[in-house]
């Protein structure tokens, strides 16, 4: 294989190991991120459940004053009665106090409903605050344990980082720089195979008489569709 390539296979290889430690590092980040916003609506559930109790104790507050009101009218209306000559008055006023009984009863059962309404929500946001406070406890440890997990394997980077410095100062400047804005553009790949005159970064089947050329394994070339550097390694029987 040409010396050339063969450094460059070497320095890609360590990239690709940086490459999986960075995607290590950004697991275990985006993994306690998802934690701390499931967190975030725990605490927003918490927030709209009492909200809604809120609104539901004005609301009960609100039927209760007309209850009171519509108390005192009954009994005024009764007392009225005391007063009535007529039989007609005496009906409409009769009326009148059994309509507003009736309207105290329903706004009475309406003010247990939401009694019962607000119950079963308080029970609801008892339940969410001891999750929250459980999550809360587990995101604390698990915040601890994620950074001491990214210390030890940016510890493994810095490795890996002084061994790539050193690889890539075995390279020339200018493929060293084609290498590495292939890598940035084409997917953290800038030198690759042929394998049957396919590339085996883009899959593309090149031109026969840059195959052979290929086949001698002194050279290397571009691949002519994705521009990534080529060689060839003879397959060992
Ligand atoms: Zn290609």
């Amino acid at each position: 294989m040409n010396e050339e390539i063969a450094q460059l296979t070497v320095l890609q290889t360590i990239d690709h190991i940086i490459d999986t430690i960075d995607s290590q590092i950004q697991e275990e980040q985006d993994a306690l991120d998802n934690k701390s916003a499931e967190l975030a609506d725990r605490e927003t559930t918490i927030e709209t459940l009492t909200e809604k109790i809120e609104t539901l104790e004005k609301e009960r507050r609100t039927l209760e004053v007309e209850i009171a009101d519509e108390m005192v009218h009954v009994k005024n209306r009764q007392s009225k009665m005391m007063q009535v000559q007529t039989g007609r008055e005496q009906t409409a006023l009769l009326k009148e106090i059994e309509d507003a009984k009736k309207g105290v009863k329903e706004k009475e059962e309406k003010v247990v409903t939401i009694m019962e309404k607000v119950e079963q929500l308080t029970a609801e946001i008892e339940e969410n605050k001891n999750l929250f406070k459980g999550e809360t406890e587990l995101l604390q440890e698990e915040t601890e344990n994620v950074k001491k997990a990214i210390t030890a394997i940016t510890k493994k980077k810095k490795t890996q980082e002084k061994k790539r410095e050193t690889q890539a100062k075995k390279l020339k400047k200018q493929i060293l720089k084609k290498y590495d804005t292939l890598r940035q553009h084409r997917n953290g790949l800038g030198v690759v195979k042929v394998v049957n005159g396919v590339c085996q970064g883009c899959f593309m089947t090149i031109p026969p008489q840059q195959y052979n050329l290929l086949l001698r394994g002194d050279q290397h070339f571009d691949c002519p569709t994705c521009q990534r550097i080529m060689y060839y390694e003879p397959v060992e029987e």
